[in-house]
């Protein structure tokens, strides 16, 4: 089968990805095949981050391959078949089929294959196992992927557990993979990952966060999150986490607002506003010097706020917490507490840029001052009188 959708795709067309399929099929004809989010994405007609390979040459020979097209090729990870040839620019994850030879729910062992039933087996989902051969042709070696397509359904491959047990980051990317392209949740493989969820704590944190993160991007994450929540994976991952509510207050504001939150501010749904806690969340999740940051400045803000304050004491706030803590914090409220009207907060915070303290220590010295601790105190005080004053500065 051949689908109009794949051969028109701009991703198939391009000159890079005709150049580095010729190259391969030089080598090994009949061997190369597109796999993964490219065929999904387009069947689905979402649009294509970056493009797979999978091939039947050794990852050397595909490296030679490269070379002797003249395309640039990194061994990103040789040892487990993957090398990204990188055309004008623009990357190919190149990985030769490989079946699975031991696995402890974390990290698999695989050996080198010639057999595409074999490579698709070992995938996780089975709109993740469909192959698309350089003519544009649908290969699925495990039935399945394109009835799931059609239906809009994320099923495991095979028995849904025994996939969990082989590796347990599967778990999250179920609900991953469901809140970008599923209609509804697949009862199978819901009840699969409620029954196995502590495996995930076999799992680097790293990689929890970085999918926990995609999940959040979706689109529209909720119903997934809340599947995830009922199932008691929420609280394997971040045992932390506050009820579902604010999720779905806020949930309830995308929807009124028409304005898609990003990941990161979903996440602070389940965030408890407590800077102790944000800390031990920051730690654990091994977040990035911006990631706690956000978390701890949010966590910091969001009792600073009341839903009755004159404009005049918001901006203060606002400026105390700075633009994007008062966002954060604020719709955290908001999602909370949706009875209190926020609307002209949330407003002003989206809207007005705090000004910045115009005086620095250096005017105070040339006005004579002497230096010394005085400074910062006479500082510290001008700045409060400015904001008292609306940002101005006192006459005097
Ligand atoms: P996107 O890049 O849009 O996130 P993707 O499907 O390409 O989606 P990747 O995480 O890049 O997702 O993985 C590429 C492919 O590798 C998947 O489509 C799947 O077939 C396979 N895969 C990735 N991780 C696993 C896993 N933990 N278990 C089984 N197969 C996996
Ligand atoms: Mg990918």
């Amino acid at each position: 089968m051949a689908t109009t959708e794949i051969r028109e795709a701009d991703w198939i067309k391009q000159s890079e990805t005709r150049e580095v399929m010729t190259a391969l099929e030089t080598a090994c004809p009949g061997g190369n095949r597109f796999v993964g989010g490219c065929v999904r994405n387009t069947l689905l007609g979402q649009p294509v981050a970056d493009i797979d390979i999978a091939t039947r040459l050794l990852p050397e020979d595909t490296l030679a391959a490269m070379k002797a097209a003249g395309i640039r090729a990194i061994p990103t990870g040789i040892e487990h078949g993957t090398i990204t040839a990188v055309c004008r620019g623009i990357p190919y994850e190149i990985t030769t089929l490989r079946r699975d030879v031991e696995t402890d729910g974390r990290r698999a062992v695989v050996a080198f294959t010639e057999e595409w039933a074999e490579d698709a087996m070992r995938r996780d989902f089975r709109i993740n196992a469909l192959y698309v051969d350089p003519d544009g042709e649908i290969y699925e070696p495990v039935p399945g992927g394109l009835e799931d397509i059609e239906a809009r359904r994320v099923a495991f491959i095979g028995e849904a557990e025994e996939r969990l047990r082989e590796d347990h980051l599967r778990n999250l990317r179920f609900f991953r993979f469901t809140a970008w392209y599923a209609d509804e949740v697949d009862q199978t493989g819901l009840r699969a990952c409620e029954t196995l969820r502590d495996g995930l704590k076999q799992i680097a944190v790293e990689r929890i966060w970085k999918e926990l993160l995609k999940l959040l991007d979706a689109p529209s994450p909720y119903a997934a999150v809340k599947a995830m929540t009922e199932a008691g994976v929420t609280s394997v991952l971040l045992p932390e986490a506050l009820s579902q509510d604010r999720l779905s207050g806020l949930e309830a504001i995308e929807n009124r607002l028409g304005k898609r939150e990003d990941g990161f501010l979903r996440f602070l749904m389940l965030c408890p506003a407590d800077k102790e806690i944000a800390g031990g969340i920051a730690s654990r999740l091994r977040f990035s010097g911006a990631e706690r940051d956000r978390l701890i400045r949010f966590a910091k803000a969001a009792n600073r706020f009341a839903p009755d304050m004159t404009e005049a004491d918001l901006k203060a706030a606002i400026y105390r917490v700075g633009s994007e803590a008062a966002q954060d914090a604020l719709l955290w409220r908001m999602a909370g507490e949706p009875e209190a009207d926020w609307s002209h907060a949330i407003t002003l915070a989206r809207s007005w840029t705090p000004p910045v303290f115009p005086v620095k220590g250096k005017d105070l010295l040339e006005g004579g001052m002497a230096p010394g601790p005085d400074v910062g105190r006479r500082l510290k005080a001008m700045e409060e009188a400015w904001i008292a004053n609306g940002f101005e500065l006192p006459e005097g």
